[in-house]
């Protein structure tokens, strides 16, 4: 399953990228980019550097299938790119860990300046023009611990551990990391009270989840078989549904989630492929004694041995009072992508069961990842139980929901005795007041 591009050994002459926390040369995420005053393009981040990939085809470093690759790569937008699917992708990774490793010839380093720019000093975008975007719920103790909010003897749904639940969300305000969150507008029924009144929402929260990207789609009205789903996964990356309790609360029902969640959703802007993710790849950990087995559509037994990822996920918090005092940001919670009850594939499958088609550039949201135990909870509705407990941080303030100049910080990161660890980069949102 791994090959030489995961090969913990190889360092790479752009010297910010060995031992980097995020992007080693064994990472090698693509994005889009933009270098002060320049316009956008494709890029791949290398330790504290992005290389220009439109650089890289001026300087001829490609050449064959492999240009064709790297030109759709160079883009300012990756749907074609995504959509050439799993063996141009990693021809083009083979190449470009060729190009950065440190076996790179004199020649090919020469053209650092061209290549590389330093990416603190960049611009970046959201990497593709996304068609759809669906968000599933696949973390299962997180669905446990918001149904135990109103059904404390049967949080779960009956359909729960049939279904990999999921609603269409909303692609137009899908925005990088770094944008802020304007606390927003929208109607609000506290409990107690006969009718909504109209204003900010008081109860602004985050939902710390996995975002799958989707390589290559299908035609409508042909399904994607389960043993074939995978190879329409081309990569994942960090997403914050930023959510407002009061507004879902009161608009859900009876057609699920709307204004309390489409004002903004923050994903981080790399591209990490299933390639690099290679060797943190694990089985699907066993369903609970007494769990029905997934239907005949949602089952390939190869899907269980290979289908399960081992991410760590952290949620970090930063307030104006812990900024203004030079404090760290506070870890509130630490969760794995273990934790999810359907893999990606089964998700895909799911979701062309029906005929419905998927597009490359198509964005998963994965459900809010929790951990069993409280210190591993994704969201702030299960840190304070619906409001109803405070959370109690190192400043000496509490937290409900989110304040206005909280910023909340997404990180994670991949690690696997024997390989390189690779992270995500980060996801970052800071709340600003109601527009
Ligand atoms: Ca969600």
């Amino acid at each position: 399953m791994t090959d030489h591009t995961h090969d913990a050994r190889r360092q790479s002459w752009v010297a910010s990228a060995n031992h980097h926390a995020d992007f080693p040369v064994q990472n090698l995420p693509f994005g889009v980019f933009a270098p002060p005053g320049e316009a956008p393009r494709g890029g791949v981040a290398i330790g504290d550097a992005i290389l220009d990939i439109p650089a890289g085809l001026a300087a001829g470093l490609f050449d064959g299938a492999v240009q064709d690759a790297a030109e759709a790569a160079a883009r300012p937008t990756l749907n074609r790119f995504l959509d050439l699917g799993a063996g141009p992708r990693a021809a083009l990774r083979e190449r470009l860990f060729e190009i950065l490793c440190d076996e790179a010839t004199d020649a090919v380093r020469a053209l650092a300046p061209r290549l590389l720019h330093r990416a603190a000093d960049c611009t970046l975008h959201v990497p593709a023009t996304i068609g759809d975007y669906t968000d599933f719920y696949a973390g299962i103790q997180h669905a446990t611990n918001v149904g135990q909010l109103t059904r404390p003897d049967t949080p779960l749904m009956p359909n729960y551990k049939y279904v990999p639940i999921a609603y269409h969300g909303r692609a137009s305000s899908v925005r990088p990391s770094g944008i802020a969150v304007h606390r927003p507008n929208g109607q609000r029924k506290p409990t107690g009270e006969t009718v909504p009144d109209f204003g900010p929402t008081r109860s602004l929260d985050y939902e710390m989840e996995l975002g799958i990207w989707i390589g290559p789609g299908n035609a409508l009205g042909e399904p994607i078989p389960i043993a074939a789903a995978h190879a329409h996964v081309a990569g994942f990356c960090l997403l914050n549904d930023w959510s407002a309790r009061d507004i879902q609360g009161w608009e859900y029902q009876p057609l699920g989630p709307f204004l309390g969640k489409n004002f903004l959703t923050s994903i981080s802007p790399w591209i990490i492929t299933t390639d690099a993710l290679r060797p943190f790849r694990v089985p699907q950990p066993p369903r609970p004694e007494g769990d029905p087995a997934p239907l005949h559509h949602l089952w390939c037994e190869f899907d269980q041995t290979h289908g399960a990822l081992a991410v760590d996920l952290e949620v970090l918090l930063t307030t104006k009072v812990t900024r203004a005092r030079g404090m760290q940001p506070q870890r509130l919670s630490l969760a794995s992508t273990r934790h999810l009850y359907w893999t990606f594939a089964q998700m895909v499958a799911h979701h062309t069961s029906n005929g419905c088609n998927l597009a490359a550039g198509d964005l998963f949201g994965s459900g809010t990842i929790s951990a069993p135990e409280s210190a591993g909870w994704g969201s702030l509705l299960e840190l304070s139980q619906g409001g109803r407990t405070p959370l109690h941080l190192a400043s000496g303030e509490t937290r409900r929901f989110l304040e206005d100049g909280d910023e909340v910080i997404f990180r994670a990161r991949a690690v696997r005795d024997g390989f390189a660890p690779i992270g995500f980069g980060e996801c970052r949102g800071m709340v600003v007041a109601a527009l």
